[in-house]
């Protein structure tokens, strides 16, 4: 008899083109990958022929429910959705927190896989092991906020869990995001648009099954030792009170902040005073509250009680609104920040790519590349409020100057040349969301993310937060994790958190439980304990972090194959490696030859060709990949 453990092992395969569902098992996709993500990447790969464009009907979008998903395990809770970048028009993927991937489990499902087009707007309604493909023509146009609700009355339960698409989506916009229960967006990589291209507005689940686990006492016992530690830590605290915007203060003072498009990265002093977590609970936070099980709680309900933007009510405010709005537009007042993050989730649309194409034509209207006879006599001054505003209706609803910015800094520096292109900050194509001049760890992580940048794939926080060198020896295996401007140890230190990423994501567990976050969270031995005593095996940390340097290699593979990026694509932009004007930290700044270096550093440790950047021959049959290689030749 199978021992129990909490996969459902039952993947919904749906073709729109068709109008077909099936079910088939996970465990065509989950060998060496431990699951979600994992599976995910390796269906990816073997299903998305290369030619396939993103939003071709041939492409597929996958939505994954990781291992642990719906259990008590910490924070586990997260929906990974994977398919190809949009911007890039490589490997992409987001993944959201909140309760849609317990849900899909309890429906008796580990992920969803969606291919063709559907010849009208329609969306996915998925209960308890069956699935409908029905008419979304009454939610077609509407808010992300709206849809869900209006799904939940149509069939009367308010238990049920929708991710849906906004107007981005809808008019194929890169920047469209997908909204998960309202506030997580799963963002980045245009998701929403795939969606969109296939016509599917939403996809709402709800179960009543059980997830089980092989060991339940030990399990629960070991869940609720690290929920009751998490709970107590410094970081729950600060998040729990603040969120992510706590560490906001921090980015300001050590000069790493993306100002005004890169050209500065450090606060006005009146965006300093206001942008501090203290202010921010005066003036916005309502209550906190989490997600499925989890102890940490870091979501703030917030609300706008006054001025212009009186009345504006969202969640999740994160830090990264106060870098996209705050510093890269130059917006100095926080009713700004909720707003333009509000309005992105109510329009589906990813905040970090939206305010890359804004920052670049503000730089461009700043310079006279463009002028109010190109924007239909919009001001795009730094910190111009209402402008912003408009302008992400504009990309949403692709209309006015949104019909140039839609498609990202890089394709609307084509149109507007004049050496304008400089200026289109961005990495392998996607706008570029976070400054990193001021760690270098930070910026290898993000320079070579397979999904185009961003910093949840690899990307060390542990640069910011202190870690004694001591510790960071026990850790990380280096002593320099909290030397911000060191280059010795930093690639060890990113292809570490990328394992430990992969794995956690195709657990579904939330990085915000792990040491990623704060050294006194949860390591790879915690959770090696924890999928052991839920899956009745004996994997080692080892195991653990070779499944996930499986999940990595995998997404590489997939960006050779689609788009052949190589080691060029790892290095910055040239304003990357000046010094920014304003900055204070005489230790800011990278290095073109210490770069040079440290991705030889970064490919050897990936058994990786450092000429190309490519896996070699024998890092696939490491890892059982060998099938692959034809990928490489
Ligand atoms: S830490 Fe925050 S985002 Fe992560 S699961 Fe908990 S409440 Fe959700």
């Amino acid at each position: 008899m199978k021992t129990p453990n909490p996969i459902t092992g039952n993947i919904l395969d749906v073709n729109l083109s068709e109008g077909l569902t099936e079910q088939i098992p996970t465990e065509r996709y989950s060998e060496g990958v431990l699951g979600g993500i994992g599976v995910a990447v390796k269906a990816l790969i073997d299903r998305v022929d290369a030619g396939v464009r993103p939003l071709d009907p041939e492409n597929m979008i996958t939505f994954n429910a990781g291992v642990l998903v719906g259990t008590s395990s910490p924070s586990a809770c997260r929906t990974t959705i994977a398919s190809m970048n949009v911007l890039t028009g490589g490997y992409g993927s987001a993944s959201a927190a909140g309760y849609f991937a317990p849900e899909l489990k309890y429906a008796g499902f580990d992920s969803i896989f969606v291919s063709g087009k559907a010849s009208r707007p329609v969306f996915l309604f998925v209960s308890d092991g069956k699935a409908e493909i029905l008419d979304a023509s009454h939610l077609w146009g509407k808010t992300t906020w709206d849809t869900e609700d209006l799904i939940r009355q149509q069939f009367g339960d308010q238990s049920i869990q929708v991710l849906s698409i906004g107007p981005a989506g809808e008019n194929l916009v890169p920047a469209a995001n997908v909204m998960v229960c309202r506030n997580r967006s799963a963002s980045r990589c245009g998701l929403g648009a795939i969606m969109g291209s296939k016509n599917l507005k939403a996809i709402a689940v709800r179960g009543s099954g059980i997830i089980q686990v092989a060991q339940p006492e030990s399990f629960v016992r070991c869940c609720g030792q690290h929920s009751g530690h998490l709970a107590s830590t410094n970081t729950a605290i600060m998040l729990r009170r603040y969120g992510t915007p706590a560490s906001f203060p921090q980015w300001n003072e050590i000069g790493n902040l993306p100002g005004k498009n890169f050209q500065t990265n450090r606060l006005t002093e009146k965006g300093a005073l206001n942008f501090t977590p203290e202010h921010l609970e005066e003036k916005v936070i309502q209550k906190n509250f989490g997600c499925f099980s989890c102890s940490i709680h870091c979501t703030q309900l917030n609300s706008i009680k006054s001025g212009k933007f009186k009345g504006t009510s969202g969640e999740k405010l994160e830090c990264q609104a106060f870098w996209d709005f705050g510093a890269k537009l130059g917006v100095e007042t926080i009713e700004a920040v909720v707003k333009g993050s509000t309005l992105c989730a109510e329009l589906g649309l990813d905040m970090n790519n939206a305010t890359g194409a804004i920052s670049f034509a503000m730089e461009c209207y700043q310079r006279g590349l463009i002028t109010e006879q190109d924007t239909g006599g919009l001001k795009l001054e730094w910190g111009n409020e209402e402008v912003i505003v408009e302008l992400l209706h504009q990309i949403a609803h692709v209309r006015g100057i949104g019909n140039l910015l839609k498609d990202g800094a890089v394709v609307a520096a084509k149109t507007i040349g004049n050496g304008s292109e400089k200026f289109a900050m961005h990495v392998k194509g996607q706008d570029l969301a976070e400054e990193f001049r001021g760690l270098v760890g930070w910026a290898l992580g993000i320079m070579v993310s397979e999904r185009g940048g961003a910093h949840t794939t690899g990307a060390p926080l542990a640069e910011r937060y202190s870690v004694s060198p001591e510790r960071s020896q026990e850790l990380f295996g280096i002593s320099t994790a909290s030397d911000p401007m060191a280059y010795e140890g930093k690639a060890e230190l990113v292809v570490y958190y990328q394992r430990f990423h992969s794995a956690l994501e195709a657990l579904g567990t939330c990085f915000f439980s792990s040491n990623w976050i704060g050294a006194e969270m949860l390591g790879p031995e915690d959770y090696v304990t924890l999928y052991n005593l839920a899956m009745g095996t004996n994997i080692g940390v080892d195991d653990l972090m070779t499944a996930g340097e499986r999940i990595h290699t995998l997404q590489k593979l997939f960006n050779i194959k689609h788009r052949g990026f190589s080691r060029e694509e790892d290095v910055p932009q040239d304003r990357m490696f000046e010094i920014p004007p304003n900055q204070t930290n005489t230790k800011i700044g990278l290095d073109r030859g210490k770069w040079s270096k440290l991705l030889d550093d970064y490919y050897a440790l990936h058994d990786w060709d450092v000429k190309t950047g490519y896996p070699k021959p024998e890092c696939l049959s490491r890892l059982g990949l060998e099938v692959h290689q034809s990928i490489l030749n």
